[in-house]
């Protein structure tokens, strides 16, 4: 059996725990692998190789960290085939959707090959005689980044690309069901010149990511995963000191208005709840259909659903792949079963498709007469589930997105300028579309969503990642004649 185990030091490294979990081709239902599950003692030899690692780091130019930057887009850019392979094997994605999230996650390198430019600071000449005042930003040391199964390449790259340009050491703790992409990174990493144990690879689960956050010498943690754990991680982190970002789970609504084009609102509906198989923090899993819009949307996405080719990953016709693990899959289901006890109508039940016999596959599913006190609708299921809410007014829809828990990502379908100004300045979400269904900012922006699918202060990548993974340093310089010295108990003021 394969066997997955930690990169430290530049170098794959046994774990020594004895304790391992299994990792699975998601489209056989079969074991492919075994990965390290690290304890203590694992955590305290990663964080040691990285503080020894971010002591030379901090202090190398912009120019070398910009050229490993460099060398290292080149290799993704090279290889997103392989690790799109390799992505789709352990999580069930296809291929095309694998590269598409590592074209994502290339846009974060590409955005740290700039990062002279975001460390620059400020100054101002002349504050009062002679007297200069700038600020500086420096790296933190040594962070650690928890990353979720859903994107194993593009989330650890929102993190590690500017961590590291930023000067830091940086560990990564991957989802031990696809472990496997932050181990090609790490290797091309080091391939593109990077210095041993400035990125590192930690497998584990929650007993290695307990110890990282407690550990003292990590300063910082990010965080991407489901509420509960990004929450638990939060309080944890903080109190332990530490600064954190920590983003959650997601019910993202697409709301869809009366003068919507109807073929591109069911398109975009059908592309985004069941991309990845719903897999995704950005997928669409409400739609509110406002007015007469409802009964024509409904029966335009159900159109479509039996054209939607399910299949494994690495099929070149497959548009859908399986869910993640049998439980999961099994408790998408358990979803589905409980919404139509409690009155919810499948249009379309991915019980009932035609589905490969191996894996854990489950099909497309529609649900409408969903309404807000349902389970379906106030749990994320995280699986390719679409409920339907029929709401009569514009307000209504825009109340009832505002009173959903989460606030990752919406958007709203219309050809209305003045309701799509509205509905900008008045949801209640981090990240919105207009006519767009997964708003994802690109890497020059940030990336965070508002209420329980963020815990802390900063949103991920883009400018504020570069806030997150430094801390700011105020300078004020004079250089006067030694000749006009004297003793002044007062208060400095600026003449
Ligand atoms: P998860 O919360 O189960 O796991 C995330 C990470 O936390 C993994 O590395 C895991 O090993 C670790 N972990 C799990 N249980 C833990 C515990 N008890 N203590 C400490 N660490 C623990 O999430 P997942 O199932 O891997 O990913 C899916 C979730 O991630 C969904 O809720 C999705 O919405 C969310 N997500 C959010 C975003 C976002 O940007 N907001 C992006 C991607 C995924």
């Amino acid at each position: 059996m394969r066997r997955i185990q930690h990169f430290i030091d530049g170098q794959h490294t046994p774990g020594s725990s004895g304790r391992v979990s299994d990792v699975y081709d998601p489209a056989t239902g079969k074991v492919q692998a075994q990965v390290d599950l690290a304890s203590v003692s694992e955590v305290n030899q990663v964080v040691a190789s990285a503080t020894k690692a971010a002591i030379g780091w901090s202090e190398s130019s912009l120019t070398q960290r910009t050229q490993i930057m460099f060398r290292f887009r080149e290799l993704l850019a090279a290889r997103t085939d392989e690790l799109a392979k390799v992505i789709s094997s352990e999580h069930g994605k296809v291929v095309s959707d694998a590269a598409g999230e590592v074209a994502r996650g290339l846009e974060n390198v590409e955005f740290a090959c700039g990062i002279a430019h975001h460390l620059k600071g400020e100054i101002n000449e002349q504050v009062s005689d002679g007297i200069e005042v700038y600020s500086l930003r420096q790296p933190l040391g040594v962070v650690a980044g928890i990353t979720p199964f859903n994107f194993p390449a593009m989330v650890p790259a929102w993190m590690f690309a500017t961590a590291i340009a930023c000067g830091n050491a940086f560990i990564c703790k991957p989802s031990e069901r696809d472990p496997s992409a932050a181990m090609l990174i790490a290797e091309w990493l080091i391939e593109a010149g990077l210095p041993p144990g400035v990125f590192s690879v930690l497998n584990g689960d929650k007993e290695a990511v307990d110890a990282l956050i407690d550990h003292e010498d990590v300063a910082a943690i990010s965080f991407v995963g489901s509420t509960p754990i990004a929450s638990y991680v939060y309080e944890r982190a903080t109190n332990a000191g530490k600064r954190v970002q920590a983003l959650g789970g997601a019910k993202n609504h697409m709301l869809v208005l009366p003068d919507a084009d109807i073929d591109m609102a069911a398109d975009a509906a059908v592309s985004a709840a069941y991309g990845s198989a719903g897999e995704r923090c950005m997928a669409v899993s409400a739609l509110v259909a406002v007015g007469s819009v409802a009964d024509e949307l409904v029966q335009a996405i159900a159109n479509r659903i039996p054209a939607v080719k399910i299949g494994p990953g690495n099929e070149p016709e497959a548009e859908m792949g399986p869910l993640i693990t049998q439980e999961h899959r099994d408790r998408v289901a358990g979803y589905v079963e409980r919404a139509q006890e409690a009155g919810a109508v499948a249009v379309v039940d991915g019980a009932i498709a035609d589905l490969p016999s191996d894996g854990f596959f489950y099909g497309p599913t529609l649900l409408d007469e969903v309404t807000s006190d349902m389970e379906c609708y106030q749990d994320e299921i995280f699986g390719p589930v679409l409920s339907v809410v029929r709401v009569e007014t514009f307000r209504e829809a825009i109340d009832l997105i505002n009173s959903n828990p989460f606030g990752n990502g919406t958007a709203i379908f219309t050809r209305d300028g003045g309701a799509a100004r509205q509905f900008q300045h008045e949801v209640q979400v981090g990240m919105v579309g207009i006519n767009v269904p997964i708003p994802v900012p690109v890497a020059y922006h940030s990336f965070g969503g508002w209420k329980a699918s963020l815990f802390g202060d900063t949103h991920m990548y883009g400018p504020e990642g570069v806030r997150f993974y430094t801390r700011a340093k105020a300078i004020t310089a004079r250089w006067p004649d030694p000749a006009s010295s004297q003793v002044d108990l007062g208060f400095p003021q600026n003449q």
